[in-house]
């Protein structure tokens, strides 16, 4: 049970309108989705550099494996090697783009979302695949 907000008298959670005075009451649940439109996210720094070198490595190895097979094809050779030379440079600088990681809920699903850069723009949700716009270190619903 809860208050009407004008005549204080008890009614139901769920009422839309109030049976003793006639008010309209407002609904806390469509308020409450309203707040949940951004949610606070966190800065995960040590975290972020793991991942993102993770897909260094990942990138790395991948880009090692077409570029040794460009080289083999002799005529390719230089493009295999530029191939290579920018894994290990994603290598080197994936963990520079993991420091400004930041972590916090979806506002959609509420399952955890990591934003490998926080500055502004916006990440999909592995989860409910919804795009998260990122401003402000929060993550807001498009
Ligand atoms: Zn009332
Ligand atoms: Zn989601």
């Amino acid at each position: 049970m809860k208050k009407c907000p004008y005549c204080a008298e008890e009614i139901q959670p769920e009422a839309i309108k109030c049976k003793h005075c006639g008010e309209f009451i407002k609904q806390e649940k469509n308020e409450a989705e309203i707040n949940k439109k951004s949610t606070d996210t966190k800065d995960i720094k040590g975290k972020g550099m793991a991942l993102a070198f993770g897909t260094g490595i990942a990138y790395c190895s991948f880009s090692f494996t077409i570029g040794v097979i460009l080289c083999l094809t002799g005529i390719l050779a230089p493009i295999g090697i530029i191939v290579i030379l920018t894994g290990i440079l994603a290598l080197f600088l994936s963990p520079f783009f993991g420091s400004a990681s930041i972590e916090g809920d979806c506002p959609y699903c509420n399952t955890k979302v990591i934003s490998l850069i926080s500055k502004e723009g916006g990440v999909n949700c592995p989860t409910c695949q919804k795009r998260i716009v990122v401003r402000d270190k929060k993550f807001f619903k498009t």
